[in-house]
């Protein structure tokens, strides 16, 4: 809609060291030359490059992370608090992915409390959901995605503090991606959801699409109706990739 400003988020994953610096460099230049169009762009690298990331000069590009723990500081070996990453640089965390659903058993109770977490950080929360293959081929995908909205975003969800991501599990890293209509079918379910939920916040609220978006489908994928932007893994990796996806903006 022409209200919600689009945004295109890079999702690393586990992948970069220090060298990677110089695709993030890439990606602020593309974007200070205009490469984004009207789109924000955020990169999320893995936390040992968060604050380095986001000490560059980097114009308006944000930097993010990629989950957080739901408690502020504690004994919590290994954790990172959203505070703790918003002191990095963070301005938004992902949280809900589904490879920490799978790897790591995250519920929809803890990214709900993950959610919250990055709302009292201040921060914005793209909370993540999606159907596995085995619940789109049962004709189950709306109620599984139904469920884990309704699970994981928290009340009071406005267009500042949450994003929705909408991943389907099965189109993740695997080169595959749902038809426009299967995800225009979900996108719409997730936006009348979103609104009889927050109201007018509700119609602020970003959908990003994610799953396997690519220079090719980017185009298609981004013109759905409300398609609000992308989640990238792979493709976020290269600078020339990313860029080509942020400019279908
Ligand atoms: C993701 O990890 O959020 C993602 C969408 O990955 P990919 O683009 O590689 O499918």
């Amino acid at each position: 809609s022409a209200t919600r400003r689009p945004l295109v988020a890079g999702n690393w994953k586990m992948n970069g060291f220090k060298g990677a610096i110089a695709e993030f460099r890439a990606v602020v230049a593309a974007v200070a030359g205009g490469g984004a169009g009207h789109a924000e762009v955020l990169v999320c690298p893995p936390a040992t490059l968060l604050a380095a990331f986001a000490a560059e000069p980097r114009g308006a590009v944000g930097v993010g992370a990629q989950d957080c723990h739901a408690n502020p500081s504690g004994a919590h070996t290994g954790d990172l608090s959203a505070e703790m990453l918003k002191d990095a640089g963070a301005s938004a965390i992902i949280v809900g992915h589904s490879e920490r659903r799978a790897d790591h058993a995250e519920t929809d109770a803890v990214v709900h409390a993950k959610a919250v977490a990055v709302r009292r950080a201040g921060l914005t929360a793209i909370v993540c959901v999606g159907e596995t293959r085995a619940e789109r081929e049962a004709g189950h995908t709306l109620d599984v995605v139904g469920r884990q909205l309704a699970g994981s975003v928290p009340d009071g969800a406005t267009a500042a503090n949450t994003v929705v991501a909408y991943e389907p599990v099965w189109a993740i890293g695997t080169g595959l991606t749902p038809t426009p209509a299967d995800v225009a079918e979900v996108h719409a379910m997730i936006r009348d959801r979103l609104v009889a939920r927050f109201g007018a916040e509700g119609q602020g609220i970003r959908i990003l699409y994610g799953g396997s978006v690519k220079p090719d489908n980017a185009a298609e994928l981004m013109a759905v109706a409300e398609v609000d932007g992308a989640l990238v893994g792979g493709a976020s990796l290269k600078a020339t990739d990313f860029m080509a996806i942020a400019g279908v903006y």
